[in-house]
């Protein structure tokens, strides 16, 4: 089997590995423009904790994409080749002053090692009149360094690359029986798809090594620490095309996240990244057979629209791609 997989985001890339592991005799193909800092993978804080209203087409898959994430991040966090893959463990905080719904999050709360209510001592620990809040443990994907890892491990199996701008995939007729789909924002032209709408984000990465745990507050306030800075988020701008750095974002994030953590008011300055998280509800994993006039069939299946939350849900879409892969596959042995 000859499988094209478009995309080398941490979608794609998961995908390449998964593929590998199901069909070891294949030949999988990346073809992709962009790579490592070039994607919106890149940008990612990388903290497993899904948004509550994170969508596949139903409940039940909906929660099997994100137990197979969690098991699949965590057996290779126990693994010697945790810390080169760029997964760690983080315990944290999230705060609210306005609704408890805000602090609970019932597609993890069950998955989680630890998923508790914060005590009444627990919700001074931070400044600010905090009433309502939640301690948990969970998993961080550094994608600055997972992206060239899972990349090299895909060589290493002997997946290829190709570095390659796909204009449409009927131009791949012919080189592959399958395609997947992992283009993530730019499958809204692929697909003329208008359910994929993205949602601008911007973080500041600060020299802040003292720091161990992750700390959330209202209005899109997040402190995440990956393994060399500190991720301070965030925005989410939905409709927005804009990839500039915007200096009142960076100024309301240093403002909120400092007066969460003041501690953060003397953390040097790094980087600031800017993306743009494609979403859809639901995120789109399914099958499409195209017609190609005077040609067949192209198969594809598509992987796109995980918004700001694709590297916490890259292995269990991945796992629910390859098994689709697998149907398709066996319908076409049958002819
Ligand atoms: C500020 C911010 C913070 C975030 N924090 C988190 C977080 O803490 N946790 C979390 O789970 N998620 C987070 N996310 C979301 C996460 O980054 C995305 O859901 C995820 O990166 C989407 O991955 P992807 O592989 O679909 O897309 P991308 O990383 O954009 O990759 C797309 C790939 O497709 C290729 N491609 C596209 N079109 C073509 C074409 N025509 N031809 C060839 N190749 C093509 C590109 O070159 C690229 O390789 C965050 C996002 C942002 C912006």
């Amino acid at each position: 089997m000859k499988i094209g997989i478009v995309g080398s985001g941490v979608i794609g890339l998961t995908t390449a590995l998964e593929l590998h592991k199901e069909y070891r005799n294949a030949s999988i193909t990346i073809i992709a423009d962009k790579f490592d800092k070039e994607t919106v993978s890149y940008v990612a804080a990388g903290i497993f904790r899904p948004g509550t209203a994170f969508s596949g087409p139903t409940e039940e898959i909906t929660k099997k994409w994100i137990v197979d994430a969690y098991d699949h991040w965590n057996e290779i966090r126990k693994t010697s080749e945790a810390s080169k893959a760029g997964i760690t463990e983080i315990s944290g905080y999230i705060f609210s002053s306005i609704s408890e719904s805000i602090t609970r999050n019932p597609l993890i709360e069950d998955v989680l090692p630890v998923y508790r209510r914060a005590t009444e001592e627990e919700l001074k620990i931070c400044p600010g009149s905090w009433k309502y809040g939640s301690f948990f443990t969970t998993l961080v994907t550094e994608c600055a360094l997972y992206l060239p890892w899972a990349s090299k491990k895909f060589e290493s199996n002997g997946g290829k690359v190709f570095h390659k701008k796909v204009n449409s995939f009927s131009d791949l007729y012919g080189d592959y029986d399958i395609i997947i789909n992992c283009t993530g924002m730019n499958a809204k032209q692929l697909c003329n798809d208008r359910k994929l709408v993205p949602i601008r984000g911007q973080i500041l990465k600060v020299d802040a090594p003292w720091l161990k745990m992750a700390y959330y507050g209202d209005y899109d306030t997040y402190i995440v620490p990956g393994f060399s800075s500190v991720t301070l988020g965030g925005c989410r701008n939905f409709e927005s095309y804009d990839m500039n750095p915007s200096p009142h974002d960076t100024a309301a994030i240093k403002e909120r996240c400092e007066s969460l953590v003041p501690g953060l008011k003397t953390a040097k300055l790094k980087e600031i990244r800017v993306g743009l998280r494609p979403h859809r509800d639901p995120c789109r994993v399914e099958t499409e057979f195209i017609d190609i006039p005077n040609k067949g069939v192209l198969r594809i299946v598509h992987q796109y629209g995980h918004g700001g939350y694709g590297v916490t849900t890259a292995p269990g879409t991945a796992k629910y791609a390859t098994k689709l892969v697998k149907d398709v596959w066996t319908g076409y042995s049958r002819l």
